[in-house]
């Protein structure tokens, strides 16, 4: 892995989460990611998760400047110092610039990218059918990656769970915001050379193992 800092953009269920998991493994660098920050604050009822409860809810965009304090104070944590993978973040133009001017200060060069394209058909499968462990995080889909037993983890016994807004109006919402305010961040980051596009309509394995080959080698 070349780049301090590797980005996975992608629409909702393109599987970013899941890629950043497999890469953060491979690499022992964690994984940041803005969605499971927003979420864990949500539960634990802090400011910021009274904050953004409601724009997660329907499906539109926690405020930049909202984002962009949680992802530069976890980034200050030394766990980073090594380098980071950003998971969901950055999602609008104004957050990638400040992604830019954070590596820029701390002497790192331009992230890596990496842009996960699914068709929107999948998309709609995959975020309608997923199920995660609220023990340990795992996830499913009922319609390509079941549990052995419906509802419980495979792993650890614990109970699947939905999330919040995976249901078809909150779901219909965030592509929305996706094809307004996201995908505008492919052509900024094809424009700095260090975009790399990657087939995401596979299963999950493929994917992965394609994506540490290349980086391996990038
Ligand atoms: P997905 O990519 O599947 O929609 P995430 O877990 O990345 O899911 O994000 C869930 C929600 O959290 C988003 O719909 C949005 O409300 C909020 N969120 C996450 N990351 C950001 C971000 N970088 N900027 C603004 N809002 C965000």
């Amino acid at each position: 892995m070349r780049a301090h800092a590797l980005i996975f953009l992608g629409a909702p269920g393109a599987g970013k989460g899941t890629q950043a998991r497999e890469v953060a493994r491979h690499f022992t660098i964690p994984q940041v990611s803005t969605g499971d920050i927003l979420r864990e604050a949500v539960k634990r009822q802090t400011p910021l998760g009274l904050a953004a409860k409601a724009k997660m809810e329907a499906g539109a965009l926690v405020p930049d400047e909202v984002v962009c304090g949680i992802v530069e104070e976890r980034i200050d944590e030394t766990d980073c110092q090594k380098g980071f993978i950003l998971d969901g973040f950055p999602r609008t133009i104004a957050q990638a610039q400040f992604v830019d001017r954070m590596l820029q200060a701390k002497g790192r060069g331009l992230p890596q990218v990496l842009d996960i394209e699914v068709d929107e058909d999948l998309l709609l499968k995959r975020l309608t059918g997923r199920r995660t462990c609220s023990v340990c995080g795992e996830i499913y889909n009922v319609h390509f990656n079941p549990p052995k037993a419906e509802g419980i983890c495979d792993k650890d016994g614990g109970k699947l769970l939905y999330r919040a807004d995976d249901n078809e109006q909150t779901i219909r919402q965030r592509l929305e915001a996706y094809h307004k305010q996201t995908s505008a961040l492919i052509e900024f980051y094809r424009a700095q050379g260090v975009l790399h596009e990657v087939e995401g309509n596979n299963d999950p394995a493929a994917i992965a193992k394609g994506l540490l080959e290349f980086l391996s080698q990038a």
